[in-house]
């Protein structure tokens, strides 16, 4: 058998068409404000693409980009003033952030209303609540969305999710098994005894690893659905560039499943269309 490509290129273009009309709708143009410390070239590309889905939009964006020396004060009087001007809906604070400082505490100074990567605590206290009206993690609720978009019905399913960062495999887990979701939830991590076992067992894996190609074809039940979150690089002298970008799931998986969204191309463009649903919610919520 081979897995039919969930395309998260197609599932974005398609959410971005609701956003257009949601932007046109809104009493105010949505503002996003993007803030990058320091060189990281893939967070430069990152923020890059981020820009140029507002451009696509209608999304006015404001790029402020930091020396890498920037102190952790000077950082959090940038983000100070971005909680009270007005103008700005969405902050988003690109990680990673240069190891002097403190990311979590940093993004925790983000006012919750603007919080559009959603990993404030009061964010994610009212996703533990079940309540999922607010500003939801990026790359889960795109990974629900896909799902959503492919016809898949969770239903009493049993869902594995590999990782269980705060970003990624439990804000995932908790989407997975919320009331309207409504999967059977396993969190496999790295003291997990048998993570292929668990995943055998599995009718939908979401891989949020960061371990190149980790999911093999035989961790997999025939037909099972599979989504690959993983963004890896690797060496490839084949490439110009010397590397290339692989996912945390084999390839040789596409044999097994029924359905599997690709690396790149799968879940990366969902994260940025889910980066733009949230600022034009929270636009729309902060002048409603
Ligand atoms: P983290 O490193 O924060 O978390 C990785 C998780 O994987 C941890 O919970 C860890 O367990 C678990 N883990 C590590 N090794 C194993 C193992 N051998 N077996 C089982 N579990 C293991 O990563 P993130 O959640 O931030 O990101 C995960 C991947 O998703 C990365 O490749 C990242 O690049 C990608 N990503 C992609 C995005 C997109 O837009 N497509 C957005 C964000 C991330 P433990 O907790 O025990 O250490």
């Amino acid at each position: 058998m081979a897995a039919t490509r969930l395309d998260g290129k197609a599932c974005a273009a398609a959410l971005e068409e609701e956003l257009l009309v949601r932007v046109s709708a809104c009493s105010v143009k949505p503002h996003l404000a993007v803030v990058i410390v320091g060189k990281d070239p893939a967070s430069h590309v990152y923020v890059n693409n981020k820009v140029r889905a507002c451009e696509r939009l209608g999304i006015q964006s404001t790029h402020i980009a930091l020396e890498s020396d920037t102190t952790e004060d000077s950082l959090r009087s940038t983000i100070m003033k971005l909680n009270s001007d007005s103008t700005v809906h969405g902050i988003l604070i690109q990680s990673p952030l240069p190891p002097h400082m403190d990311e979590e505490s940093l993004t925790d100074l983000i006012e919750p209303a603007k919080d559009v990567d959603g990993f404030h605590p009061i964010n994610l206290g009212r996703l533990v609540q079940g309540r999922l009206d607010g500003l939801l993690p990026c790359t889960p609720s795109g990974v629900m969305q896909m799902l959503d978009w492919s016809g898949v019905d969770l239903t009493g399913k049993k869902a594995v999710v590999i990782g269980r960062s705060r970003i990624v495999g439990m804000p995932q887990a908790l989407l997975l098994a919320a009331k309207g979701a409504d999967a059977t939830v396993t969190i496999v991590h790295s003291r997990t005894a048998d993570a292929r076992a668990e995943c055998l067992a599995a009718d939908v894996i979401i891989a949020a690893v960061g371990r190149p190609e980790m999911v093999k074809a035989d961790w997999v039940k025939p037909g099972a659905i599979v989504i690959d979150v993983g963004i890896n690089r690797v060496d490839d002298s084949s490439r110009e560039r010397g590397w290339r970008l692989v996912g945390d799931v084999d390839p040789s998986v596409g044999d097994v499943a029924s359905l599997l969204s690709p690396v790149p191309g799968g879940v990366g463009p969902m994260t940025i269309a889910m980066l733009m649903a949230n600022t034009v919610t929270a636009a729309e919520s902060q002048h409603s």
